[in-house]
C-alpha cells in the first residue's frame, strides 16, 4: 500500500517475502528503483516510482511487477482513493497453490500406481506443467539403454498445436549435439528465443524452427547419476521469457516423473521376479510329486491322491479301485543283467502303466522299489479286474526277456486289487493293506497272477 501524502510504501509480509523488502519504505529512496511494473496490454514497463507518482488510471489492468528475473503478477484493487494504492500480489500465489495441489495429487497417485496407468498420470503431470508454464507443448523424452537414441514417450499439446511425438522416435543424439552437450553439462537447456541460439547450435535452430518452436526449456532427468531422459516445454505461439518459477516447476515435475518411472520399472522387475518364482515353485512342486527315475508320480503324490479320491468317492457314492503290482523275480533280473539295465526296465514298465491310465483321476505311481500302485476312480471290482488284465497284457507286450523267471520267458507282474465304495470311515491304510494282501496272495499262488481282495476271505 502506497501512501502518497507521506511517500511511504507499506509492504505486507507476502510482498516482503517476494521482493525481500523492508516493512516500510520511502519511495523517494532508491530501494524500489530496480522494481518495474509491466503492462501486458501495451508491452510497456515503467519504474515503480513513475507508476506510483503518475495519476494515470491503471485500475483495470492485471500488472506484472518485475524484479531482475522474478515476475510477480499483481492486481490493483483500488486506486487513488485519497492517494492510497492497494496492490494485491495474490493472483500468482493462487496459481502457485493450484500448481502445488495438482502436482502433489499426481505425485501421490504415482507413488502407488499400477504400471499400466503410469502413462496417463505422466501425461497429466505434463499437462499441468505445460499449462502453468504457459507453454504450448510439454514432453518427456527417454534414452535407449545404450544412451544413443532418444524417443518422445509422452507429450501434451495445447489446443491447435501440432503434436510431434510420433516423428520424434529413436532420434540419434548426434542430431542435436549442442542440445545434448548443454543438457549433460548443466542439466538445463533454456532458450527464450530460438533465433538467438549461437552458430554452434545451427542443427538445433533448424530443428526447433521446423517444429515452429519459438522458446523452449528442458531439464535433464538423472537416475543413479545417469542421464536417462529429459522433460521440457515449447512455446509456439509467442516467445516466452522463462522465469525461475517455470524452472522450479519443470524441475519438480522432472523429479516426480523420475521416481515414478523408477517405481514403475521396479514394479515390472518385481512382477517379473514374482513370475519366475511362481514358475520355479510350480516346478519344485511338481518335482516333489514325481519319481526321478521313472518320471511318473511318486509315493508322496500317490498318498495325497488316494486320500483325495477316497473323499471324492465317498461324497459322490461311487466305487474306487486300487491296484498294487510288483515285478516278478526282479532281484534275479538285476543280478543277471545289472542294476542299470534293471533301472531301464523299471522305466519301461512305469511308462506302460502310466499310459494305461487315460481317464481323468486315474493315477499310476511308483510305490516302492519295483512295486507300482494305480488309483482308479469309479471302477468297480470287475472293471478293476479287467484293468489288471490289461496291465499284465501291456507288460507282456513289452517282451522284456527274463530267462531267469520261473513263470515266463518275459518279465511279468503280479497284481493285487481292491475295490470298494468308500464312506467317511474309509482309511487309506486299510485300502493299501487290502490291495497289498491280495498281491501277496498272487505271489504265493505262483506269480504272474491277478488277485482281488474280498472281505469274505
Ligand atoms: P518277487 O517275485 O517275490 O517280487 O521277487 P523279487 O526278486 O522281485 O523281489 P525281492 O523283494 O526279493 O527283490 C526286489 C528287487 O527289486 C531287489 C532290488 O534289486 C530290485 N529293486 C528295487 N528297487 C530298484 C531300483 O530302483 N532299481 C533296480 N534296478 N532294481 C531295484
Ligand atoms: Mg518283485
Ligand atoms: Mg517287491
Amino acid at each position: 500500500m502506497f501512501d502518497n501524502s507521506t511517500s511511504t510504501a507499506h509492504i505486507n509480509q507476502l510482498a516482503q517475502g517476494l521482493f525481500g523488502l523492508a516493512p516500510e519504505l520511502n519511495i523517494t529512496s532508491v530501494t524500489l528503483s530496480n522494481l518495474h511494473i509491466h503492462f501486458p496490454s501495451t508491452e510497456k514497463s515503467v519504474s515503480m516510482a513513475t507508476f506510483l507518482s503518475s495519476k494515470h488510471n491503471w485500475l483495470t489492468e492485471t500488472l506484472t511487477m518485475v524484479e531482475s528475473n522474478q515476475a510477480i503478477q499483481v492486481k490493483k484493487t483500488a486506486l487513488s482513493i485519497a492517494d492510497i494504492y492497494f496492490f494485491e500480489p495474490v493472483a500468482l500465489e493462487q496459481k502457485h497453490d493450484d500448481f502445488d495441489k495438482v502436482i502433489a495429487n499426481i505425485s501421490s497417485q504415482l507413488i502407488d500406481i499400477q504400471s499400466d496407468s503410469v502413462d496417463k498420470k505422466i501425461e497429466d503431470a505434463l499437462r499441468t506443467m505445460g499449462t502453468f508454464c504457459q507453454a504450448d507443448r510439454s514432453y518427456l523424452f527417454q534414452f535407449s539403454p545404450d544412451g544413443m537414441l532418444m524417443s518422445n514417450t509422452h507429450e501434451w499439446v495445447n489446443h491447435g498445436i501440432a503434436p510431434f511425438k510420433e516423428q520424434l522416435q529413436d532420434v540419434p543424439q548426434e542430431a542435436l549435439p549442442y542440445f545434448f552437450n548443454t543438457l549433460k553439462a548443466s542439466g538445463i537447456f533454456m532458450v527464450p528465443d530460438v533465433n538467438t541460439l549461437p552458430p554452434a547450435a545451427e542443427l538445433e535452430r533448424t530443428e526447433f524452427q521446423s517444429e515452429g518452436i519459438k522458446s523452449l526449456l528442458c531439464i535433464a532427468l538423472f537416475s543413479e547419476n545417469a542421464l536417462f531422459g529429459f522433460i521440457g516445454c515449447d512455446c509456439v505461439h509467442s516467445k516466452h521469457n522463462w522465469t525461475e518459477t517455470d524452472l522450479l516447476r519443470i524441475k519438480l515435475v522432472g523429479e516426480i516423473l523420475t521416481s515414478a518411472l523408477k517405481n514403475a520399472s521396479y514394479k515390472l522387475h518385481i512382477e517379473d521376479m514374482q513370475n519366475q518364482l511362481l514358475k520355479v515353485n510350480k516346478e519344485l512342486k511338481s518335482q516333489a510329486n514325481i519319481d526321478s527315475l521313472t518320471t511318473i508320480a511318486n509315493r508322496r503324490c500317490f498318498d495325497k491322491t488316494l486320500s483325495t479320491e477316497i473323499q471324492r468317492a465317498a461324497r459322490i457314492k461311487k466305487p474306487l479301485s486300487l491296484i498294487i503290482c510288483d515285478i516278478d523275480y526282479f532281484k534275479l533280473y538285476n543280478d543277471n543283467f545289472g542294476h542299470q539295465q534293471g533301472d531301464q526296465v523299471l522305466k519301461q514298465v512305469a511308462i506302460a502303466l502310466h499310459d494305461l491310465c487315460k481317464r481323468e483321476g486315474d493315477l499310476a505311481a511308483r510305490y516302492g522299489g519295483e512295486e507300482f500302485a494305480i488309483i482308479l476312480p469309479c471302477l468297480n471290482e470287475s472293471d478293476c479286474y479287467h484293468f489288471a488284465q490289461l496291465l499284465q497284457k501291456k507288460v507282456r507286450e513289452l517282451k522284456i526277456d527274463h530267462p531267469y523267471s520261473n513263470v515266463s520267458k518275459y518279465l511279468t507282474l503280479s497284481v493285487g486289487c481292491f475295490s470298494c465304495i468308500p464312506d467317511k470311515h474309509t482309511q487309506e491304510d486299510l485300502m493299501i493293506l487290502a490291495a497289498d494282501s491280495a498281491l501277496y496272495q498272487a505271489k504265493s499262488a505262483g506269480r504272474n497272477l491277478i488277485n482281488t481282495f474280498t472281505k469274505h476271505r
